[in-house]
């Protein structure tokens, strides 16, 4: 009897269903619109309409900051010695992508992890085939003049009219993380010339992808830290491995009633390393280096540190330290790139 009616009541649900698919349009319903429509093959839950809405940043004004408009931030002075060498976003931190992040966020919508990640991926490919141009300039540069080196001298208000075909390594900061290993080596242009021989297409590709961490107190608030799930969702999308470096000792939005010095001085101490994380690094970089070429093995470990917004990039500067200073004290030679969903 009771069979009967489950079969009565699945055919019902069936029958509806078909009714309901035969006289509304065809499609689904868009994740961000909520209109029915073709939903897009390239981006999660949305509808053409609103991909073509996506607030893109094609053309980088910024070299350091990947910002589409001029930049004054980069030239200050005490913005020459960030401990990332550049940050890339996907998109401009406009009302429309509040929205969407503010949804995933803020509301704890999971259905926009994927397509947030779908724009983060995009972007990454971005950064990687521009940055994957700058090494291979880079190499040639090396090999035609070995004794100079690979890196010009930062020139951060250098501000190019085609930025997409400038070369990056103009605004490289001299940092001392950076590619102190290439120079310190006499045999380095020799061997830069083999493994080029060896490998004519340089890549760049990090060996690691972290994440900007949130307090104990706001990760019990939302259940969840939306950049662990971008790096997480990246770093599954690109293969890479990501690792869990750092820990946030203090909630850093909670801090308006401050000034700016003080500010400054709080987010120095909001981060540290979590436990265990510099042998994680180091047992990374000494696997990666097993399996690279001379030059590679040579070159310093990359880091790709993700967050979803990079307002004033103090957030993942502090957070860049903390790592560099840990890898600088176990030897570790490491780069520190970011990459941010949005650019306010
Ligand atoms: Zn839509
Ligand atoms: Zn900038």
């Amino acid at each position: 009897m009771l069979n009967r009616l489950n079969d009565i009541t699945d055919f019902v649900h069936q029958l509806t269903h078909r009714i309901h698919n035969l006289f509304a349009p065809p499609g689904s319903t868009c994740l961000t619109c909520g209109t029915r429509a073709v939903l897009s093959p390239t981006y999660p839950g949305i509808c053409t309409r609103c991909v073509k809405q996506i607030p893109w940043i094609r053309s980088i004004r910024c070299q350091r900051c990947g910002r589409a408009i001029g930049c004054p931030d980069c030239i200050r002075p005490h913005m020459q010695n960030r401990s990332f060498i550049c940050n890339r976003s996907a998109v401009q931190y406009n009302a429309l992508m509040k929205e969407w992040i503010g949804m995933y966020k803020f509301r704890g919508h999971e259905r926009y992890a994927p397509l947030l990640t779908s724009l983060l991926t995009q972007a990454f490919q971005a950064m990687s085939e521009e940055l994957s141009s700058a090494v291979a300039k880079e190499n040639q540069a090396s090999v035609a003049h070995p004794a100079t080196s690979a890196l010009p001298p930062v020139d951060a208000g250098f501000h190019p009219p085609s930025p997409r075909a400038s070369t990056y390594a103009r605004v490289q900061p001299s940092s001392p993380h950076t590619s102190t290993v290439v120079r310190d080596q006499p045999q380095a242009a020799t061997r830069q010339t083999q493994s080029l021989l060896q490998s004519p297409k340089p890549r760049w590709r990090p060996d690691a992808v972290t994440y900007v961490p949130v307090s104990s107190e706001r990760l019990a608030e939302r259940g969840f830290n939306q950049a662990e799930r971008l790096a997480a969702g990246l770093a599954a999308a690109c293969r890479l491995p990501v690792v869990d470096l750092l820990q946030r000792r203090i909630n850093t939005a909670k801090q308006s009633f401050k000034t700016r010095g003080e500010r400054i001085e709080t987010m120095k101490e909001a981060f540290s390393m979590s436990p265990g994380a510099i042998d994680v690094l180091r047992e990374l970089h000494m696997r990666g280096a097993a399996s690279k070429t001379v030059r590679e093995h040579t070159s310093p470990f990359r880091l790709l540190l993700v967050d979803d917004i990079y307002t004033t990039g103090s957030t993942l500067d502090a957070c860049g330290r903390v790592i560099l200073n840990a890898a600088a004290s176990s030897d570790i030679p490491i780069e520190i790139y970011s990459l941010t969903l949005a650019r306010s």
